[in-house]
């Protein structure tokens, strides 16, 4: 952060996005003129490569070649392609990246098989971790009578003592980025294991699980990597520990030759061991279609560009008169910000009404997401200026703003 100056006027703004090296990437994505796009932390837009892409399998795939497309377009090998393509933005080997299923599912088959390989019998979460992931390690601990111990937020290591941990890079509400190394360090000096949650991170930060000594980790393809509504997500395999590890659901995807047809299971090298049925093909290329923005980007700019964002939209929250709820320095942070108000979910409307969206999350956070990709500078000054108004003016004070939608 030490280069940036802290814009003080639309000028400085406009500065920033004339010298921004990813101001080229808007233009890829199918998005709206008028609408200031704060969610891309929840579903990242489309982008013309996804659209494209997923255009291609359905007319070049499923409609001329048909099943035959499970060979001519390589359809079986491609959630280890997309997976392989990945990789790269997570500093892991190509081998060691799947695309496959939901991040729920995955924690549970990641956990699941690195259990025996710990030195103890236990299952750690933390209380504020994002709620999918203590729903499934309970699952997993009554399915396996394995213990489960809920820590306190920050405390999962100290709780770990040799089990296993799942936890978030980036936590879900409040933005706050875990220290990997340090953690795997003390988690392997008890013979310990993390299971790493990226859901928060792919794609805004420049992760590096190989370099940090991550084993296994699974993440999101739908946030900013904008793969898409309910894209498939990712798990991350370290090679040294993948033929180790047994997939407590070993469906016929992750056997080393599915269409040899025998009863014996015998699983594939790497990450791939962790398919277990019929990938979703028109997903997948929608994803392997939005990665290719991704491509020639330096991740270290990506994770700059989204950090001075995020610091000039919560300084600006802050005016609004805002209370932060995320760590104020920006290198302790993910690629949102959270802030808090008593009637933050009518905020949310009615900024939307303004045409810029945000998202909130019970009871009381307003989340703004700072994609670094779509964004620019003085589009995200704007939407402070207007929030500062809509606060000013209570325009959010009213009673249609407060009834709440199934999904905030
Ligand atoms: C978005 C998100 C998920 C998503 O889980 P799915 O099973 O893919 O719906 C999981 N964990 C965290 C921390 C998330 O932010």
């Amino acid at each position: 952060m030490n280069s940036f100056h802290f814009p003080q006027s639309r000028g400085d703004v406009e500065a920033l996005d004339a010298e921004d090296p990813l101001a080229h990437c808007r233009a890829a994505f199918a998005l709206p003129e008028g609408v200031t796009y704060l969610v891309g932390h929840s579903l990242g837009p489309a982008t013309q490569g996804a659209l494209m892409a997923l255009q291609r399998a359905a007319d070049d795939g499923w409609v001329r070649d048909r099943v035959g497309a499970w060979n001519s377009a390589n359809w079986i090998g491609l959630a280890e392609q997309v997976g392989a393509k990945l990789a790269r933005l997570i500093g892991a080997g190509e081998r060691e990246v799947l695309v496959c299923d939901s991040v729920s599912v995955n924690l549970y088959k990641l956990a699941a098989s690195a259990q025996p390989l710990a030195a103890a019998r236990r299952l750690v979460v933390e209380e504020d971790e994002f709620p999918t992931d203590q729903y499934i390690l309970e699952g997993l601990s009554s399915m396996t009578g394995v213990e489960l111990v809920r820590a306190a937020p920050g405390q999962g290591i100290a709780e770990l003592k040799g089990g296993v941990l799942v936890k978030s890079l980036v936590n879900y509400r409040t933005g706050e980025v875990a220290d990997v190394a340090a953690d795997e360090a003390a988690a392997q000096a008890e013979g310990g294991l993390i299971v790493w949650d990226l859901s928060h991170a792919t794609g805004v930060l420049d992760v590096r699980l190989k370099a940090w000594g991550a084993r296994l980790a699974a993440g999101c393809t739908y946030k900013y990597l904008n793969g898409g509504p309910g894209a498939p997500a990712f798990v991350f395999v370290d090679e040294a520990l993948a033929p180790e590890l047994a997939s407590p659901l070993p469906g016929w995807m992750g056997h080393a030759r599915p269409f040899d047809f025998k009863s014996a299971y015998q699983p594939k090298e790497g990450a791939a061991r962790f398919a277990a049925g019929t990938p979703p093909i028109l997903s997948l290329a929608a994803l392997d279609g939005a990665l290719d923005i991704f491509q020639g980007l330096n991740m270290a700019d990506v994770q700059q560009k989204a950090r001075r964002l995020s610091q000039m939209c919560l300084v600006l929250a802050e005016k609004a008169g805002l209370k932060i709820s995320c760590p104020i320095e920006a290198d302790r942070r993910g690629g949102h910000i959270s802030v808090r108000h008593c009637e933050g979910y009518a905020v949310v409307r009615a900024m939307h009404d303004w045409g810029i969206e945000a998202d909130f999350r019970a009871p009381d956070t307003i989340r703004f997401g700072l994609s670094p990709l779509f964004l620019s500078y003085a589009e995200v000054w704007d939407a402070m200026q207007e929030l500062t108004e809509i606060l000013e003016t209570r325009s959010w004070d009213k009673a249609c703003y407060r009834e709440k939608a199934v999904v905030t």
